[in-house]
């Protein structure tokens, strides 16, 4: 059965149905998704770049993101500071194409897909949906595999991406239920370490708000299991918050 289309450029894509899609040097608009970028990071993809550049979290977002503060949340957030602040160029982009193309972000790796994934409450039971995005600009559906949304996460090595994705969603999701309302300053410099300044986690700096924990002895973590640490923290400080 076809998807009901609800906008011209939106389609919800059903797991059994395919789309034809190629990205590469030949297709005459390459690049041009690459300017006029609001370009937000997740920490996974915080994680993947500053691996990429050899940097700590807090030298790569020093040097390559601006911090901004949701105001109904207080949740921090982390843009890529463009290269062109009028036409918004992506910092990382160059005529051949993507310098960072094998730790690029989950925005950049999923296009022309949007994942939305929902967890049920009383079970925790998770169900993930598609659509597919249309945009006149883009010629990528002229030609390519053919690809379910299954085959074109794992063709464009999204699912670590998508798991901490999805852990940073569960964290964003439980702050909204328990903790409504902008956070306090301390409670968002606490968050904008866990989430995306791990290094500073790991040499247990610069964090006031987690003077009175304890921190587990982190130094030898790996990155991935700093975030999760970080993320699953984040979970039970907010949980000690629900009600009753
Ligand atoms: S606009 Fe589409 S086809 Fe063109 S470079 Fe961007 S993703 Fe690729
Ligand atoms: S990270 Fe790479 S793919 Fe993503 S916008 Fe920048 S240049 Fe383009």
């Amino acid at each position: 059965m076809e998807s009901e289309k609800i906008d011209p450029l939106i389609e919800p894509l059903a797991a059994s149905q395919s789309f034809c899609f190629a990205c590469h040097p030949q297709v005459p608009c390459f690049n041009e998704c690459c300017r006029d970028l609001n370009q937000f990071l997740t920490p996974y993809d915080v994680l993947r770049l500053k691996h990429h550049f050899k940097m700590s979290s807090s030298e790569f977002l020093a040097t390559y993101t601006t911090r901004h503060t949701g105001p109904q949340t207080g949740l921090p957030v982390v843009t890529l500071v463009p290269a062109d602040r009028f036409e918004r160029i992506c910092p990382f982009v160059s005529d051949a194409g993507c310098r960072v193309y094998e730790n690029r972000p989950s925005s950049c790796r999923i296009y022309p897909l949007a994942r939305v994934m929902h967890r049920r409450r009383e079970d925790g039971k998770k169900t993930v949906q598609y659509a597919l995005l249309r945009e006149p600009h883009c010629r990528g559906f002229e030609q390519g595999q053919t690809l379910n949304a299954d085959q074109w996460m794992e063709n464009q090595g999204l699912l670590p991406y998508n798991r901490y994705n999805d852990l940073m969603m569960d964290v964003i999701s439980l702050k909204n239920q328990y903790m409504p309302g902008p956070l306090a300053f301390a409670e968002q410099r606490l968050f904008y370490t866990l989430f995306y300044d791990i290094d500073a986690l790991r040499e247990n700096k610069d964090l006031p708000a987690l003077a009175d924990i304890d921190i587990p002895d982190v130094a030898g973590a790996s990155d991935t299991d700093l975030l999760r640490f970080g993320l699953d923290f984040l979970k039970t400080v907010i949980t000690a918050r629900r009600p009753g």
